[in-house]
């Protein structure tokens, strides 16, 4: 059966347009037509209907620091200490409370697609669970729950540091070398169907060494995604321990290429730039967390200017909100020229609904047989008020709060900016992070 949603305004291949109708049979939009005015079955969304929103970056389980410790003294690594304690405490039970409160805020702040980043694969001291893919089934079922799509990928994470043993909190994180890390992916390989994609990440170029890279390689076919050039620290490491910076040490591994994406890419050199665009690669720019997490602003005009694919994630959940991502890409690009203008709204919103890197090709355009995953924006809220339907009012003013409805493969998952199914998000949330943090 066929449903019409009626939309004030859409964001269209060809252009913002007023008055279009997008007619969905199950999950897929079968029609977008002009209609100046709305059919008496359609549905009605104000406002502006774009894309849902792709949150390509994210580890749910940091969403638990957000306000904690905030006042400390300290850097990305003392950060990490905190977060391992967060790590510790949870078990595919908790996790699935946790994460499915996580992809319900997503879903309120109209993200249909999140990307994650999975390395809390076994229990405390790395002993695997009776299932050893427990906690990566506890995410699939969260994202279900809260109705987004999920790209699982599931990451590699064998060392603590270049040559470095693991610390015990990493013990958990990892299976023993590349090989066993593959058999164990291949099970949650299987679970892959229409709203839940399987890739692979290597966690880092500090926790996967040069040799067990190219069996996470080798998995054809699916995104494949690594933390890169994050920290200074783990410019310096790899340069003493390999004589390369990180992306030249990714691209002899046979790491970079069309299907990969790599997050962060902060502290790159021309060369690693060069990189990039020469194989195709992607980055996951996450803005708001480099800021949390004092970790430095990248090179997003650069790579805006070579035409490499950029996409957004929340990473770290300092913040949920891919608008303030986009804006943030910008606004950090002014402090440092001096300079407004640097990259274009046209160019931002595009990187915020950019689905490829999750897999998901068939998501992030508002067209015929495209998947039928849109969120209306609310255009006459106190932030949007007076900038009408333009992608400038999305990237500079509009807020995750601005997010009215949220439509994930032709069902309403938000409908006046309530979950449908979950109720009251915030309530799930600190159900779910006040135990972790409990002395
Ligand atoms: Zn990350």
């Amino acid at each position: 059966m066929t449903t019409s949603w009626w939309c004030e305004n859409a964001w269209l291949p060809e252009g913002i347009v007023a008055g279009v109708r997008i007619d969905v049979d199950r999950d897929r939009i079968v029609a977008v037509v002009r209609a100046p005015e709305p059919g008496r079955d359609s549905r009605r969304l104000y406002g502006l209907v774009m894309p849902g929103l792709a949150n390509v970056h994210s580890h749910a389980f940091h969403r638990a620091l957000r306000s904690y410790k905030q006042q400390e003294n300290g850097d990305f690594w003392s950060w990490r200490e905190q977060m391992y304690v967060v790590a510790e405490r949870l078990d595919p039970d908790n996790y699935l409370t946790l994460a499915r409160a996580v992809y319900a805020e997503m879903a309120l702040a109209g993200i249909t697609a999140v990307g994650e980043f999975h390395y809390l694969h076994h229990a405390p001291g790395g002993i695997p669970y009776a299932d050893p893919n427990a906690m990566g089934y506890a995410l699939i079922e969260a994202a279900k729950d809260a109705g987004i799509r999920l790209t699982l990928l599931d990451t590699c994470y064998l060392t603590g540091g270049f040559d470095q043993p693991l610390s015990e909190p990493q013990r958990r994180f990892s299976d023993g070398d590349a090989m066993y890390w593959a058999e164990r992916a291949s099970v949650m390989r299987k679970h892959s169907s229409p709203t839940v994609r399987i890739g692979a990440a290597i966690h880092s170029v500090r926790a996967v060494p040069l040799d067990q890279m190219p069996t996470v390689a080798a998995w054809k076919g699916l995104p494949l995604h690594v933390h890169l050039s994050e920290q200074q620290a783990e410019n310096e490491g790899c340069m003493a321990m390999y004589g390369r910076t990180p992306a030249s040490l990714l691209g002899d591994a046979g790491v970079l290429g069309p299907r990969t994406t790599a997050v962060h890419a902060t502290h790159l050199t021309r060369g690693d730039l060069e990189l990039l665009q020469s194989t195709g690669t992607g980055v996951c720019l996450c803005p708001t967390t480099e800021r949390d997490l004092a970790d430095g602003i990248g090179l997003a005009v650069a790579m805006a200017q070579r035409e490499i694919p950029l996409s957004f994630g929340s990473d770290s959940h300092a913040v949920i909100d891919i608008f303030e991502e986009a804006r943030v890409t910008e606004l950090d690009e002014r402090l440092i020229t001096a300079r407004r203008g640097n990259i274009s709204a046209d160019i931002l919103a595009r990187a915020a609904i950019n689905h490829a890197s999750l897999g998901f090709e068939d998501a992030g355009q508002l067209e015929r047989g495209k998947l039928a995953d849109f969120i209306a924006v609310d255009l006459m809220s106190v932030r949007t008020a007076g900038g009408g339907p333009a992608l400038e009012t999305i990237v500079f003013a509009a807020s995750a709060a601005d997010v009215t409805d949220v439509v994930v493969g032709g069902r309403a998952i938000v409908s006046d900016r309530q979950h449908v199914s979950i109720g009251d998000v915030g309530r799930l949330l600190a159900a779910a992070i006040s135990p972790l943090l409990a002395d």
